[in-house]
C-alpha cells in the first residue's frame, strides 16, 4: 500500500477494456480508490475499433448486443434510438442494425461522461497520455514506468493493452519496410488515403479488416484493382437470420467435453438445420454463451488440433458480415474490381514500376507476379507477446513476470480471476489482464458481449483486493499507534 493508504489501480491501455474497467471500479467502490488510466495512440475510450475515421466503417455486431453493461443490455440500443439521426426509424428495426463503429465511440464517450457526472466522491479518476513502458516490484508497491511522465506507484495493475498491430508479413526488402508504400498498421487512416492516381494494390488478409480497407480505399477514390491473398482465401460470410435464434444443441450439451464429441454434436445439429436451408451460422452462436467454458475444458492437444483444422471454419462463421456489405463486396469480387487469393505472399521487391509481389496461388498451384502500389497488412493484431508491437508486453515477457499462455495467443492467466501468472507459475495479486490478452486462456475473448462481462467482474475482484489491502494498512497504523503510545 502505498503511503496514502488509498488504494491505488493503474490500467494500462484505455481502449472499451480500460475504460470499462474504470467504470465499473468508479460505480462499484464503497472505499476511497485512486484510478490512474495510461493511455497512448487511440483516442480514450474509443480503441482501435471505434475511433473509425469513417462511418463506412461498420460494428459486426448488431445494436442488440453492443450494451457496454452485462447487466442492462438495452443500454447502447436505447441510446442510439434516441439519437438524431435514428430516433424515426424505431427500436423494432434499430434492434437488428449493424451501426457504424464510430457512432459507438460517442456511446462510449456518453457512458464515460454520465460516470464522471455520477461516481462516488470518493473514488479519483486521472487520465495519463503516455506509454507505460515497464513495471517493477518495490517495497511499497508496484512502480509502472513511463516514457514521458514520471513513474507512478500503484497497488494495482490491469494490462489492457488490447489489440496489437499485424505481425511481419515475410517481407524482408529494407526499401520497402521503412518506405511509404507498405501499410503495416491497416488501421491507420493513411493506408487507405491519395491511393486516386494509384493502379493495383495487394492487402494480405482477408478477414474483416480485409473489408474495411477495401470499403476505404472505394471511399477514397481508389479506382484500380484490389489483390487480396491469405492462407484460406476468401471465406467471409453474411449474418443472414439474425431474427432467428436455435438452442437445441445447448440442451444436449454434455457435463464434460472432448473436441471429438463435440465436433459429433455440431454436425449433426449443423445437418438438420441444412435440411431446411439454415446452414451451421446458427448452432455457432448458440454455442457463444458457452465457448469459454468449453474451451477451457479441452486439453492442449484438443486445442492445438482446434487451432490447425478447424479456427480458420470457426472464425469465419462466428465473425460474421453485415449483409449488404457482403453482396457489396461480392459485386466487387464478380466485376474484378476485388481479386481474392487464396495462398501466400512470396517475396516483395522494391521495384521502379512499384513494388514486385511474388504470390503463391494455392488453387492454380503456381506463383504470379503482380505489380502493386501498396502493400496493406490487414493480418490482424500479433498475439505472441515475445514478438508483437507492445513494448511493455515485451518487456515483462522478458523479465518473466507475465509469460505466453501455452497457444501463444496471449498472456497466461487464471480464467477465473484474469491474475497474471509469471514465469514460476505464481498467480499475481496484484497483476491482471483483460481482453485479447487473454485469448489463449479463454478462446472468446474479443467482442464486447464477452469483454463486458470480463470488465465488470475484474472490477469486482480489485475492489475485493483493494478492500483487503485497505483494512491490512489500517490494521498495521493501528498497531504502530499503540506501540508508539506505549514507549
Ligand atoms: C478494427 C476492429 C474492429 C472491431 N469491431 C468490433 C465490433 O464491431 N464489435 C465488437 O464487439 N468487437 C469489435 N472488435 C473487437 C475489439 O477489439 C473490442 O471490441 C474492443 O474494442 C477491444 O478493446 P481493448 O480495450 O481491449 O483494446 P484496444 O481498443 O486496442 O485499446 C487498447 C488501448 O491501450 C493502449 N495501450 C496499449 N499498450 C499501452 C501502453 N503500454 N501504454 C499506454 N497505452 C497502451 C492502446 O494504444 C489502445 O489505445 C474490433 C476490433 C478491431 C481491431
Amino acid at each position: 500500500m502505498i503511503n496514502t493508504n488509498i488504494p491505488v489501480v493503474t490500467i494500462i491501455g484505455g481502449g472499451f477494456c480500460g475504460m470499462m474497467t474504470a467504470v465499473h471500479l468508479c460505480k462499484r467502490s464503497q472505499l476511497p480508490l485512486k484510478i490512474i488510466i495510461i493511455n497512448d495512440d487511440y483516442p480514450f475510450g474509443k480503441g482501435v475499433a471505434y475511433s473509425a475515421h469513417t462511418s463506412k466503417y461498420l460494428l459486426n455486431v448488431r445494436a442488440i448486443n453492443m450494451s457496454a453493461f452485462p447487466d442492462d443490455k438495452e443500454h447502447f440500443l436505447n441510446w442510439i434510438c434516441k439519437q438524431d439521426d435514428y430516433k424515426a426509424i424505431g427500436k423494432t428495426i434499430m434492434t437488428n442494425v449493424y451501426m457504424p463503429r464510430k457512432k459507438y465511440g460517442e456511446y462510449l464517450t456518453s457512458v464515460w461522461s454520465e460516470m464522471l457526472q455520477n461516481k462516488n466522491e470518493t473514488v479519483d479518476v486521472e487520465l495519463i497520455s503516455d506509454t507505460a513502458t515497464d513495471i517493477s516490484k518495490g517495497p511499497d508497491g508496484y512502480t509502472v514506468k513511463l516514457k514521458h511522465a514520471r513513474p507512478i506507484v500503484t497497488d494495482f495493475i490491469v494490462l489492457a493493452t488490447g489489440n496489437n498491430k499485424p505481425g511481419n508479413i515475410g517481407i524482408t526488402d529494407e526499401a520497402i519496410l521503412s518506405g511509404v508504400k507498405y501499410f503495416s498498421n491497416p488501421w491507420s487512416h493513411a493506408s487507405v488515403s491519395n491511393v486516386q492516381s494509384e493502379k493495383n494494390i495487394l492487402v494480405v488478409g482477408n478477414g474483416l479488416t480485409m473489408i474495411d480497407t477495401v470499403l476505404g480505399l472505394l471511399e477514397n477514390n481508389f479506382g484500380g484493382t484490389i489483390y487480396t491473398i491469405s492462407t484460406s482465401g476468401f471465406s467471409l460470410l453474411p449474418h443472414k437470420y439474425n431474427l432467428l435464434v436455435y438452442e437445441n444443441i445447448v440442451k444436449e450439451l454434455p457435463e464434460t467435453y472432448t473436441l471429438h464429441s463435440l465436433l459429433t454434436l455440431v454436425n449433426k445439429h449443423a445437418k438438420s438445420l441444412t435440411k431446411v436451408g439454415i446452414g451451421v451460422h446458427l448452432v455457432i452462436d448458440a454455442l457463444r454463451p458457452y465457448t469459454q467454458q468449453i474451451w477451457q475444458s479441452l486439453s492442449f492437444r484438443e486445442k492445438k488440433i482446434f487451432l490447425k483444422k478447424l479456427s480458420y471454419p470457426w472464425n469465419a462463421l462466428r465473425h460474421r458480415v453485415p449483409l449488404h456489405i457482403y453482396e457489396h463486396i461480392q459485386n466487387l469480387r464478380m466485376n474484378k474490381k476485388l481479386i481474392t487469393f487464396s495462398g501466400k505472399l512470396i517475396q516483395a521487391t522494391a521495384t521502379e514500376e512499384g513494388i514486385s509481389a511474388v504470390l503463391f496461388d494455392k488453387k492454380n498451384k503456381k506463383e504470379e507476379t503482380i505489380i502493386v502500389d501498396r502493400i496493406i497488412n490487414c493480418t490482424g493484431p500479433q498475439s505472441n507477446i515475445h514478438e508483437c508491437s507492445n513494448t511493455l508486453l515485451r518487456k515483462l515477457a522478458e523479465k518473466r513476470m507475465i509469460v505466453p499462455d501455452e497457444l501463444q495467443l496471449g498472456i497466461d492467466a487464471d480464467p477465473a480471476t484474469a491474475a497474471v501468472i509469471n514465469a514460476n507459475g505464481e498467480k499475481s495479486n496484484n497483476i491482471f489482464t483483460i481482453g485479447s490478452n487473454l485469448k489463449g486462456v479463454l478462446w472468446e475473448s474479443v467482442a464486447v458481449p464477452e469483454l463486458r462481462v470480463q470488465a465488470q467482474n475484474l472490477a469486482i475482484t480489485i475492489i475485493d483486493k483493494a478492500a483487503g489491502h485497505l483494512l491490512a494498512s489500517l490494521t498495521s497504523l493501528k498497531k504502530k499507534f499503540e506501540q508508539s503510545y506505549i514507549e
